[in-house]
């Protein structure tokens, strides 16, 4: 991605402020690492880290990423990358159900494809939270032995009435007070596979009659007789992710643990477990014990998710979108998944400028989807080569034009790179132009071509027109034109005949004849489902159209994922998945311009 020879400084945010503070202050000075994950031990027998802070993108295995991802990537290894730090990649696999392989290479190539990796100087990391479940047994059960854990038999429906409402304190459970021994006994018997799924939660004890609910002992482990694709039947037991999303951050050393709003609420339970894993305790007799974890313990920020008009960044929508086949996979070039947008010819380049203009906030917001197509535009207007397209064509005869001659043409790559150089194209008696460059009877302002109009081939000559045939209906079929051959772009004098409209045109003899897709919205409300409504009901019915095109002969040695500005038409990439060599078949990317905003 050429683009980034201008950066852009990465604009200050909030939390970019906490972490030079916190740098300032030597927070994380004396923080040792062993080179790998693991409890307070482990971590002792390291050496201070020399990441000076770490960071980590947790995404679960459930589904492709979305353009909300990227932002949290670029923020998450952005941070580490500007910090001296490092981030992790970490899947987030505690969660049995609906997690897959294929998940975990669709994510691994998006941030590749972001232009971000895990491995770093000595060590790789790239981690799976399922690899901690030994570790978040043991915590379980250190809290059980320190009185902050019990198991609660209370039925779901029990459990949700006591819990109390944001007015109304909750009420203890009949359970909350069984001794250690107790507890320590019955949930080891849910470990042993002695009880029915949902018939018992291990709960933490904190306060039922805490202001914030999430503190109102929370459930941390549930009974799940569930097939894991790393661990497999091994447990029938499963961590709650409230439990074990602080937890693997400890164990990783993450120093800043940047999540969504939503997650504001359990910053307290987050600081609470952590603090009660990380404290020395005492056993019965009274021994010292050290803490699990080690500190300097993680601490948890949060920022506004992004939300992005005519689109839905939600996995579960993107999977009812792909299995219901509203589209055609989850690389749908419509979809905003990374996949998707990497198929449509957006760029890493292009997200990177995106989520550096709208910034990192505190407050919810939704984004215009233009934004994000102006930026994708800004870097193809710098990046991509121009080349010529008939996307609609009709004939264009030369009728003064000798038969069976050709002529090369000079058409410059790009226009703000002339070191890009030249290529040539080659002009002959017969043209491939688009229909509406020719009107037989032009409206007000209309500067192409018209009877006995003049217009400039592009590139080539000034051309007169003399007339057009029509078929029965009284469509046009050929437009007849006599040129004048002193016009000829490039040679002396050739300005000499002044013409208000220039047109493209590619050689009917020299053309490449190729598949194109125009993409459009995917929704054709900026707010799906909004309301009462279900958000497929908001499905833009006319979201692509393929049309059969006539393209400049270059164009044939296209390679997948090469991206043009067809000229007047927009930015357009040779599809990865469906172009064969020498058989491209184009993407249209965005436009030139927002046709939304008329
Ligand atoms: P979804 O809501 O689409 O299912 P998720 O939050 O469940 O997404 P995770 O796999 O848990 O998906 O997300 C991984 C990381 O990406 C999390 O840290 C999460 O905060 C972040 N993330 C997810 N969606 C967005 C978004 N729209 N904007 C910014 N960050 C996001
Ligand atoms: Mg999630």
């Amino acid at each position: 991605m050429s683009s980034e020879k201008t950066p852009i400084p990465a604009a200050s945010n909030f939390i970019r402020a906490i972490i030079e503070k916190d740098l300032s202050q030597s927070k994380y000075a004396t923080k040792k690492w062993a080179g790998s994950p693991g409890d307070a031990a482990h971590q002792d027998t390291g050496v201070v880290d020399t990441a000076k802070i770490r960071t980590r993108f947790p995404p679960e295995p459930n589904g492709y990423l979305h353009i909300g991802h990227a932002k949290s990537i670029f923020l998450n290894f952005g941070l580490a990358r500007d910090f001296d730090g490092i981030c992790h990649l970490r899947f987030d696999d505690t969660n049995p159900e609906k997690e897959s392989q294929e998940y975990v290479d669709s994510i691994s190539d998006a941030v590749k494809w972001l232009g971000f990796g895990w491995d770093n100087a000595n060590e790789t990391n790239l981690y799976f939270a399922s690899n901690y479940f030994d570790f978040m047994y043991r915590a379980a059960e250190s809290l059980i032995e320190n009185g902050h854990a019990y198991v609660d038999e209370q039925s779901a429906d029990e459990m949700r009435i006591n819990r109390g409402t944001l007015t109304e304190a909750g009420k203890d459970s009949p359970f909350r007070n069984r001794t250690v021994a107790e507890n320590l006994a019955r949930f080891r018997e849910m470990r042993d596979g002695k009880h029915a799924d949902g018939s018992m939660v291990l709960r933490a004890k904190i306060d039922m009659a805490s202001p914030n609910i999430n503190m109102r002992d929370p459930a941390i482990y549930r009974v799940r007789r569930a097939h894991h694709h790393n661990t497999g039947d091994q447990w029938c037991i499963y961590p709650m992710y409230t439990f074990a999303h602080p937890i693997e951050d400890a164990l990783e050393r993450i120093t800043h643990s940047i999540c969504t709003l939503e997650f504001e609420d359990q910053r307290p339970f987050y600081d609470w477990l952590l603090l009660r894993l990380a404290e020395p305790t005492e056993d019965v007799g009274g021994n010292k014990k050290p803490g699990l974890l080690a500190e300097p313990l993680p601490k948890q920020y949060e920022f506004a998710r992004l939300n992005l008009t005519y689109v839905v960044l939600s996995k579960r929508k993107l999977i009812q979108l792909v299995e219901e086949k509203h589209v055609n996979g989850w690389d749908d070039p419509r979809l905003p998944t990374i996949a998707g947008a990497r198929r449509r010819g957006y760029t890493a380049a292009g997200f990177k400028l995106f989520t550096d203009r709208i910034g990192v906030s505190k407050a919810d917001s939704w984004i215009e989807y233009s934004i994000l197509e102006d930026c994708m535009r800004e870097v193809l207007n710098t990046d991509a080569e121009r080349r010529i397209a008939v996307l609609d064509p009709i004939k264009l005869v030369i009728d003064n034009y000798p038969e069976g001659q050709s002529e090369d043409c000079f058409a410059p790559n790009h226009p703000l790179k002339p070191e890009l150089g030249k290529r040539t194209v080659q002009l002959s008696k017969e043209l491939w132009i688009e229909r509406e460059d020719f009107m037989e009877t032009p409206s007000k302002g209309f500067f192409r071509l018209t009877p006995e109009g003049m217009v400039r081939l592009r590139y080539g000559y000034v051309v007169k027109c003399t007339g057009c045939e029509k078929d029965a209906d009284g469509k046009v079929t050929v437009v007849h034109c006599e040129y004048l051959p002193d016009t000829k772009s490039g040679t002396p004098g050739s300005d000499s005949v002044k013409v208000k409209g220039n047109i493209h045109w590619v050689s009917v003899a020299h053309a490449y004849e190729a598949e194109v897709r125009l993409y459009d919205r995917l929704f054709k409300e900026a707010h799906p489902g909004e309301g009462d409504k279900d958000f497929l009901d908001d499905i833009n019915q006319n979201s692509v159209q393929v049309i059969t095109t006539q393209l400049e002969l270059s164009l044939k040695d296209a390679k997948p994922e090469e991206s043009f500005q067809f000229e007047r038409h927009g930015y357009f990439v040779a599809d990865r998945k469906d172009s064969v060599a020498g058989k491209p078949v184009f993407n249209r990317t965005v436009t030139l311009k927002d046709a939304w905003q008329k």
